[in-house]
């Protein structure tokens, strides 16, 4: 049986589903596997479906687990959409936006909201969003019996169609626009969860980007890809480091993957760290790649248990991108390709370019229809929304104002 350990290394060992169900370890950690469980490339090559990948994948992560017998169930249930790799030139591009809200973080919302359902860890999912995560969490959660979501988002600081999506699932879910920035929703949802008597009184639960919920199911999709491509070099576009860190996992596990670079914008902490060996998080800048403006990725923790600062520089790469450098990929892909980029995906295109060999992967984390405002003048097309998104779109839409205050939000929450 795989345990979880804190990357503080002073929590009680824990089981997955303990440990999916807690989010954060005790001691403030972020939980990391005890040791780092062997993948069965067999049946990973017999399985054909992403779905099935995944279950082959993380059934030595599930071993002796109370879950284990429900893991392909989960699996079904959570990978309904594919991850295919497109043609991009020379390289593939793999496109992880094909689900309800066209981001990736659809994989890992709905990987959690089937886990947390079958664990019977139900109660409100609060979360603090910057545009996708808020979306994808309210969408796996939306008609789930036992949940309530409240999301809070900065007003006026999400993109049009980000704002209209969170808004618009209703029934159990609830949006607050809240009149601040995203670190002052991030800053009230903390308090929250701080709040021994409000998170009793509510069964709150986390969702954010450091849960192995979402952690896991990531690594499904590099290894569908590896499995496909064996011996590839990846390009991660990175934020918080979760997307990357599932990809290291996948490799450090044994899928067949070559080198992993890290692309960032021109929030450059964790370009420092792997090039410089300089850990200096701070405030994030605002760039046209929102949801990688991250001036303090929380996930470097599970980097730096994973590898010592003398071999980071080895096991991984990292490049920032800067803005004019996303508008000029994004115009000279189309041009190239008649392939349109989100400004996230952009900077993996970017970093690519100032590599060699080859296979790569690029991966796609966003649909550009859902950076539209941006990529449209770019590209001087309409890139039309997906159905998916588009469904959302055509719903009506609210969102209850909110101050940035504390009282206001416990009192929002009765
Ligand atoms: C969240 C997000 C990222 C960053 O992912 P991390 O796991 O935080 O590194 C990149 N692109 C898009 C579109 C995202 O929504």
């Amino acid at each position: 049986m795989v345990r979880f350990v804190s990357t503080r290394g002073s929590a009680p060992a824990r089981s997955l589903t303990d440990a999916i169900a807690k989010g954060l370890a005790p001691d403030g950690g972020l939980y990391v596997p005890e040791a780092m469980p062997r993948a069965d490339l067999v049946s990973l090559r017999s399985a054909k479906t992403l779905a099935e990948r995944a279950t082959a994948l993380l059934t030595p992560w599930f071993e002796g687990d109370t879950l284990a017998p429900s893991l392909s169930s989960i699996c079904e249930a959570a990978f309904t959409f594919d991850a295919p790799l497109v043609s991009l030139g020379d390289d593939s591009v793999l496109e992880l936006f094909h689900g309800p809200t066209a981001a990736f973080k659809d994989f890992g919302a709905r990987f959690l909201a089937e886990t947390l359902s079958r664990a019977g860890a139900d109660g409100t999912v609060l979360v603090a969003t910057s545009g996708d995560t808020g979306a994808a969490v309210a969408a796996a959660f939306a008609g789930r019996p036992g949940f309530k979501v409240v999301v809070l988002y900065p007003d006026g600081r999400v993109s049009p169609r980000q704002a209209h999506q969170l808004g618009a699932f209703g029934d159990n879910v609830r949006a607050l626009r809240v009149a601040g920035s995203f670190d002052d929703c991030q800053a009230l949802v903390k308090r929250a969860f701080a709040d021994e008597a409000l998170t009793k009184q509510h069964r709150l639960r986390s969702a954010n980007s450091i849960s192995l919920g979402r952690l896991l199911p990531q690594m499904a999709y590099h290894a569908h890809a590896a499995m496909q491509l064996p011996g590839a070099s990846f390009v991660v576009p990175t934020g918080n480091l979760g997307n990357a860190q599932a990809c290291l996992w996948a490799r450090a596990m044994g899928l067949p993957i070559d080198r992993v670079v890290l692309a960032t914008n021109a929030n450059r902490v964790i370009v420092d760290l792997v090039n410089e060996g300089l850990w200096s998080p701070g405030p994030s800048r605002s760039t046209l790649a929102n949801a990688m403006d991250v001036g303090a990725p929380s996930n470097v923790e599970r980097l730096r248990v994973m590898y010592t600062d003398a071999q980071l520089s080895g096991a991984v790469s990292a490049e920032s991108v800067d803005d004019d450098a996303i508008r000029k990929t994004i115009v000279e892909t189309w041009r190239d390709h008649h392939y349109a980029l989100c400004p996230h995906t952009a900077c993996a295109v970017a970093v690519r370019r100032h590599q060699s060999g080859g296979p790569w992967v690029i991966v796609a984390t966003a649909h550009p229809a859902k950076f539209e405002s941006i990529v449209e003048p770019l590209v001087g097309a309409e890139i039309a929304a997906p159905a998916a998104l588009a469904e959302l779109l055509a719903r009506p839409s609210h969102a209850d104002p909110l101050p940035a205050d504390y009282d206001a939000f416990v009192s929002a929450l009765q």
